[in-house]
């Protein structure tokens, strides 16, 4: 691909491509400052997720922890208290620790270098490169999913573009078309250009501020470059879990190392829960024996709506059952909380699905 820029192309390229990004540059507010602890933020929350749904959470987490030292010191449940909702919670759980890590070994200042940032929790090199090019201009160039389609259609690279060779190849591409004098804008460019305008489905070529470079334009290609992605076959889960209802709303939640607590709970608090092969009321009622020691035959388990919920390539049927009981069991590791207020504690959005079936009018 750098094949296609003589020098003299390439800084036209480039003049054209940052100059489009200053002019059409979305306002965001990670965007009002170069403050590296705000960029990385960001960018662990931008992280599989859709600037919309960032916003909201990324003005109450920064609301809470201004700095990254008041980061550092607050409790892990505060934490992801704060992220609950957003998903893939190892991201808070790494952010934290690494906030810990800046503190302590950093004087509370992201490091500058690209040995040092990889060295944190949670940091590849994707996110080390925006948050060094960004706030410290330091010329690292970024590849995700937006900037190599971009630079997949400029070059007409056919073929899956996360085979790691094309991924590599990629990444090298994306170096030798860095704007060195401004690393931080070009990167933040290209991933404006991949997001409003190269955009997967339908790009808006006629829009486009470096439409004369690219190649699969010419040879209109657009609609093949990138190919489609072999998905991994969804595989199919049954969950059930147990509301327990006291008479005054309250409900019980548990630290369950068993249903998928990982993807599914993200071992945050949860409802006891389990995989059901055949039969969840009895397969529930058991489980509940085992980690809560309770008689289970004298739970009456009333089945409630189910709800999907999709993780990744799993296709999970949540099976919500409800026991009205008049003392909630008292045992370690448990928390007893309103159910009409699990926010209080950090759930994932799993347990406010299952919880919900339970406030069903
Ligand atoms: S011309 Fe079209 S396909 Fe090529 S980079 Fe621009 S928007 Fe993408």
């Amino acid at each position: 691909m750098k094949s296609q820029f003589t020098p003299r192309a390439l800084k036209a390229f480039q003049r054209r491509l940052l100059g489009w990004f200053r002019t059409h540059r979305r306002d965001l507010p990670w965007r009002a400052s170069r403050d590296p602890y705000r960029v990385w933020v960001a960018e662990i929350m931008l992280q599989q997720t859709r600037i919309a749904a960032v916003l909201p959470y990324y003005h109450r987490f920064l609301k809470n922890f201004h700095t990254v030292e008041s980061l550092a010191r607050a409790p892990q449940d505060k934490v992801l208290r704060l992220w609950s909702g957003l998903g893939y919670y190892s991201r808070a759980r790494n952010l934290h620790r690494a906030a810990k890590g800046i503190v302590a070994r950093h004087e509370g200042k992201f490091p500058p270098t690209l040995e040092a940032a990889l060295a944190l929790p949670g940091i590849g090199r994707y996110t080390a490169a925006a948050v060094l090019s960004i706030a410290y201009d330091v010329p690292l160039a970024v590849l995700d999913g937006n900037v190599a389609r971009v630079l997949a259609r400029l070059g007409a690279i056919r073929g899956d573009l996360r085979a790691p060779r094309r991924w590599r190849q990629l990444g090298d591409t994306a170096d030798s078309l860095l704007a060195r004098s401004a690393p931080g804008d070009w990167n933040q460019a290209l991933m404006e250009l991949g997001e409003t305008v190269c955009t997967p489905q339908a790009p808006r070529c006629g829009a486009c501020p470096v439409a004369r470079w690219c190649r699969a334009r010419a040879l209109n290609l657009t609609r093949e470059i990138p190919a489609p992605r072999s998905k991994r076959a969804a595989v199919k889960i049954r969950i059930a879990a147990a509301i327990l209802r006291d008479p005054r709303g309250r409900t019980i939640l548990v630290r369950d190392p068993g249903a998928h607590d990982d993807v599914l709970f993200s071992r945050m608090w949860q409802f006891p829960a389990v995989e059901v092969a055949r039969e969840p009321k009895p397969e529930l009622a058991k489980h509940l024996s085992e980690i809560l020691n309770v008689d289970a035959a004298s739970l009456d388990l009333e089945a409630l709506p189910a709800a999907r919920h999709g993780v990744t390539f799993r296709n999970i049927t949540l099976l919500p059952f409800l026991a009205r009981v008049q003392n909630l069991p008292k045992r370690p590791r448990t928390r007893v909380v309103a159910l009409s207020n699990l926010s209080r504690l950090p759930v994932s959005s799993a347990t406010h699905k299952i919880a919900a079936a339970a406030l069903l009018p």
